[in-house]
């Protein structure tokens, strides 16, 4: 098991703009629908969503899907919400309920209508579970950084109390909520900085080309990107792919060329973190 868990090359783990795309399929599929079933197939998902809950959703019409960070939250008519977090490979699979059921299905809801949106997830730490109406159940969380306001003023304020290196200091979603592993190395190589300049010594311009950066990356990631594709074509709309086909500027290139500077990009752990950076032209 703890060989299993041990990845010897990245897997594609849902970030932002993969749940955002998540949950615009689930807001296509389910807006304005009533829910006809919710069935619990796996005991992993039973811990957060046992039968005794999920048999409640029956009838329960969805008025809106909502992303904040890297949830989605699905509002129902009575006030309740169903908060759903993929972490390491969760991912939906939707489809006509007449489709033999997707692989790796732990969570099955199927509309009255015929739609089955099936939550799939291969280590099954995925979480999907009920709120009570106006319960407080998501963490501090700073500002999205799709959100058109947004800063380089927001981001600098925020790092203004981080005395220590850049990279960590992204990850803390207080400082901005979702940026993940990956966009955040991405954005700090569009930026030219440094995984270890002090995030509180950063310049405003600096800070403001980071936000830019940060911003980039995430909204080139739809294209750029691999969704939908899956090796196994089942019919079933992904959210997620299987990580193919990804581009990336320095994630998982340790060894090769910076495609900016030519120079070598290196990596190194950072809490715990891999974090990779072109030794030549980011600049602490
Ligand atoms: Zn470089």
């Amino acid at each position: 098991m703890f060989t299993f868990l041990c990845h010897v090359s990245p897997i594609a783990v849902p970030e932002l703009p993969e749940v955002e795309r998540a949950a615009g399929l689930l807001r296509t599929a389910l807006v304005g629908r009533t829910i006809a079933s919710v069935s619990t197939l796996h005991r992993s998902a039973a811990r957060y969503l046992p039968a005794s809950v999920a048999d409640t959703l029956a009838s329960c019409v969805v008025t809106r899907v909502e992303r904040r960070a890297k949830y989605q939250l699905l509002h129902l008519d009575d006030g309740r919400v169903i908060e759903v977090h993929f972490k390491m490979t969760g991912d939906w699979a939707i489809g006509p309920a007449s489709l033999p059921a997707p692989a790796l299905e732990r969570v099955r809801l199927v509309t009255t209508d015929g739609t089955r949106v099936s939550l799939v997830d291969g280590r099954a730490f995925a979480v999907m579970r009920v709120h009570a109406a106006n319960a407080s159940f998501l963490p501090p969380l700073g500002p999205e950084p799709l959100d058109a306001a947004w800063s380089g003023d927001l981001l600098r304020a925020a790092l203004s109390r981080k005395r220590g290196p850049i990279k960590p200091a992204l990850l803390d979603q207080r400082v901005v909520a979702g940026l993940g592993n990956i966009y955040a190395a991405e954005a700090l190589w569009e930026a030219a900085i440094h995984p270890n300049a002090r995030a509180n010594r950063l310049s405003l311009a600096r800070v403001t080309r980071l936000a830019a950066a940060a911003r980039l990356v995430l909204e080139r990631a739809p294209n750029a990107r691999y969704y939908g594709h899956r090796s196994a074509d089942d019919g079933h709309a992904y959210a997620i792919g299987d990580g193919a086909d990804e581009q990336w500027c320095v994630y998982d290139r340790e060894g090769e060329a910076c495609r900016r500077c030519d120079g070598r990009i290196r990596r190194v752990e950072q809490a715990g973190r891999s974090t990779y950076y072109c030794g030549r032209c980011q600049r602490a």
